[in-house]
């Protein structure tokens, strides 16, 4: 029995969980947030308990350090010895990184050159996998990228309409993001309808925060929604996904907001999607609530982000030439009853239809009425364990 961690490093974050494996039990999680800050805090959640400390952490290192005493402290282990396998999300692997990787030197240094393809990110990730490397050199060390189970799309879905040097020579195609949910849940999915994966044509949507929706066909990624970065396909919390290029520059020549590449970055990934629409909040929770009271702008919000899942949807209906399931995911798609009807009711020509006594607040498994051509299904995301048998694949080989 040996215990492995999962790692989610942000760029003033660190989210990780314990797991007991290979019986795959969470020990403990937590979050440390504000690193490089004043005032930053580490929450551990164990055995029903939450203790949160307030301290000044100054980087990665230490951050991975307080998180390894926390550990000690509270009893979660009595030795870092304990400790047998570390697994890293890395958010951009770019087309180099297939499949998932064992760190070395030379690896670390490829997760900094991809920084290009996801500046917030990457950095990050490359900070958490040298702060265990430096603590912790001797265990099993494993990186799961994001982007790994986009590498199956073909040529005609990954690459963009521009001209070709631009792919060549700046590597400007698609590369998707949350590969790892998108996968999980698939597999996930074809255990519940008890086909083999390879028999299945599925769409899966992780509906979050940050939102993407991808076509599975056989078990392998075709095409999917977010684009050369997160901020393409559906619409988000604070993003846009797709608009009109465009606009771009027509707002750079006729207002103050988009003078610098950095100032369109933030609109577009900061103030725009659910937020910037309702001009209230970028949470579901809140743009429901506010719909509830009447509110105009919030209804609209709802009903472009529900029109722009529908579409997609739609699209990948084309692309895969059917579907036998749809699949629900991450905070929105799992948790908001309200989205799941909008958008399946919205494509019963496909053979969609919802039941709605199943389709209710923490509802897993199918949800569609039994003579639906297309099952409809909410299946939770587990990204952290996806990473922790990762972590067991390498140890194992
Ligand atoms: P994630 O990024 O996967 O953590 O998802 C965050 C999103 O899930 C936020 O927009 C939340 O408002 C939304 N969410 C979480 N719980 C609920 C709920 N019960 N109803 C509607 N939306 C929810």
């Amino acid at each position: 029995m040996s215990k492995t961690i999962s790692i989610n490093a942000g760029s003033s974050s660190l989210k990780w969980q314990l797991y007991l494996m290979p019986q795959e039990q969470v020990l403990a999680k937590g979050l440390i947030e504000r690193i490089g800050l004043k005032d930053s805090i580490s929450t551990v959640k164990f055995d029903g308990r939450s203790e949160q400390q307030i301290l000044d952490i100054t980087d990665h290192t230490q951050a991975v350090r307080i998180l390894l005493d926390d550990l000690k402290r509270f009893d979660i282990i009595q030795s870092y010895d304990e400790i047998t396998g570390v697994g890293h999300r890395v958010v951009a692997g770019g087309e180099h990184f297939k499949d998932s990787a064992l760190v070395t030197e030379e690896v670390i240094q490829q997760v900094e050159e991809l920084s290009l393809l996801a500046p917030l990110h990457n950095p990050a990730n490359a900070a958490g996998i040298r702060a265990f490397r430096e603590i912790l050199p001797d265990i099993t060390s494993v990186l799961v990228f994001d982007t790994s189970f986009h590498t199956s799309m073909p040529e005609k879905a990954y690459r963009y309409p521009l001209p070709s040097k631009y792919y060549t020579e700046n590597k400007v195609r698609k590369y998707g993001a949350h590969g790892t949910s998108h996968e999980y849940v698939a597999q996930e999915a074809a255990k519940v309808l008890g086909k083999p994966i390879e028999e299945l044509k599925l769409i899966t949507c992780h509906i979050g925060n940050g939102a993407s929706i991808t076509a599975v066909d056989k078990g392998l990624s075709v095409d999917t929604s977010m684009g050369f970065t997160p901020l393409g396909g559906v619409m988000m919390g604070t993003r846009t996904g797709d608009i009109d290029p465009a606009i771009i520059p027509y707002l750079m020549l006729h207002t103050d907001d988009f003078s610098s590449p950095e100032d369109i970055s933030h609109v577009l990934n900061r103030e725009s999607g659910l937020k910037g629409v309702s001009g209230n909040s970028s949470d579901m929770r809140d743009i429901e609530s506010a719909m509830e009271a009447g509110d105009h702008d919030a209804t609209l919000a709802f009903d472009i982000f529900v029109d722009r899942i529908q579409k997609y949807i739609g699209q990948y209906f084309a692309v895969l030439n059917g579907a036998d399931a749809i699949i629900f995911t991450a905070g929105i798609g799992e948790n908001s009853d309200l989205v799941r009807e909008a958008v399946i009711s919205g494509l019963s020509w496909f053979g969609c239809d919802i039941e709605p006594a199943k389709n209710v607040r923490g509802a897993e498994g199918v949800i569609s009425t039994p003579e639906a051509k297309v099952k409809v299904l909410v299946i939770p995301t587990d990204e952290e364990l996806v990473i922790a048998r990762e972590v067991e694949r390498f140890k194992n080989q």
